[in-house]
């Protein structure tokens, strides 16, 4: 295992998914609580029938996912979403470099 780090344009480009993924996940969030609040009023979820608002949470969570794993390893192409949650990790598990520029600071 090397300790590479990476460019840093490659950094900016994780900084910039790590910023768009929290980001959508806080709106997902909100967007959810509304739903499940107000889906009576809505009527959304009136009796049985969950379908309305089945298909609206699925397309609230389906970017989620789709964020996940557009994340790779700039080094080694290895998916590292499912590592990443809301941040990427700080180093790829796949190949060991280290998921910022050498000397960058991760900001939390
Ligand atoms: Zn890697």
């Amino acid at each position: 295992m090397s300790t590479a780090y990476l460019t840093p344009e490659q950094h900016q480009r994780l900084r910039h998914w790590e910023k768009w993924n929290q980001r959508y996940f806080v709106f997902a969030f909100v967007a959810l609580l509304l739903l499940l609040v107000f889906s009576s009023q809505l009527g959304l979820s009136s009796g049985d029938s969950w379908g309305p608002l089945g298909i609206l949470l699925a397309l609230l969570v389906a970017p989620i996912i789709v964020l996940q794993l557009k994340l790779k390893c700039p080094a080694c192409g290895a998916r590292i979403g499912w590592q990443a949650k809301l941040m990427a990790p700080d180093q790829c598990k796949a190949c060991g470099t280290f998921l910022r520029a050498k000397g960058a600071v991760k900001h939390e």
